[in-house]
């Protein structure tokens, strides 16, 4: 059984096709990439995997379980609250990066590491800890005490990775996550987006119209129109 699956998405916004009938499934501790031409899909396949986006037609599985918690049918055949466990394990297991960082202006890059374990219970000095064994880990334990507003591009996005792992997520979604970087700051952090999930076991779904950045991936699928195309990439 894959980690993370979907089966046969459909989505359309308005008179646009966004997906039809697009099938997709991520292992643990696999890294995959879902490339394709602009507006084929990719973003919004990953939307509905990581459960932001509802499909129209189609589900989508984590461990089995329902991402779309409205699909009550299904639910009913698994025991023990499974909308709650879910959206526990979602809260847990489930970390997104964007192609702009997307950090708190207000917090220092410590403090936007931080913040998900103190969300999550863990106390302050505790998670203050972590985050500094992260950003160490990212090479951007210098700009700790920085405002996103002060960090380069390359810095933010690694903050913003320092950010993802920092919970121990299973699953990484990451849309462009090197889209705003020049293309050496890009395979750079690539290359500590893979080695990083790779030592945590994370599996990451990565979105990307580059081949240099799918090349980081073990697999490749890739979407035209709205459906998907599954490529094998010699890793
Ligand atoms: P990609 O990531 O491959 O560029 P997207 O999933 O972003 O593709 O978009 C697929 C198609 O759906 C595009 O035509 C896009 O304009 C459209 N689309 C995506 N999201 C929305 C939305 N929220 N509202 C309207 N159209 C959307
Ligand atoms: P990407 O570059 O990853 O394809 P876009 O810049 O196309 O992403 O879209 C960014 C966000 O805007 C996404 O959440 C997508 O769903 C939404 N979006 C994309 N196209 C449209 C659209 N035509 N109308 C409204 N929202 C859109």
């Amino acid at each position: 059984q894959p980690l993370l699956a979907a089966r046969e998405l459909s989505k359309t916004y308005g008179s646009t096709v966004a997906l039809s009938g697009a099938s997709a499934r991520l292992d643990a501790g696999e890294i995959v990439a879902l490339t394709g031409r602009s507006g084929s899909g990719k973003s919004t396949l990953l939307h509905c995997m990581a459960g932001i986006v509802r499909p129209d037609h189609g589900s989508v599985t984590y461990r089995q379980l329902d991402v779309d918690v409205s699909v009550t049918h299904r639910q009913e055949q698994l025991e023990q609250a499974p909308e709650e466990r879910l959206s526990a394990l979602r809260r847990t297991e489930f970390a997104v990066v964007f192609q702009f960082g997307q950090l708190i202006p207000e917090l220092t890059a410590l403090d936007n590491v931080a913040l998900p374990l103190i969300l999550g219970g863990t106390d302050r000095r505790a998670a203050q800890e972590r985050a500094r064994a992260w950003l160490e880990r990212f090479g951007v334990l210098d700009r700790a005490e920085a405002r996103p507003g002060e960090l380069s591009g390359g810095q933010a996005q690694r903050v913003a990775l320092a950010r993802a792992l920092v919970t121990g997520p299973k699953v990484v979604f990451a849309d462009e996550p090197t889209g705003a970087l020049d293309s050496l700051a890009g395979e750079q952090v690539m290359t500590e987006l893979t080695s990083a999930a790779r030592e945590s076991g994370a599996a990451v779904l990565l979105v990307t119209h580059d081949a240099t950045v799918a090349a980081y991936a073990d697999r490749e699928i890739r979407l035209t129109d709205g459906r998907t195309t599954v490529l094998e990439v010699s890793a």
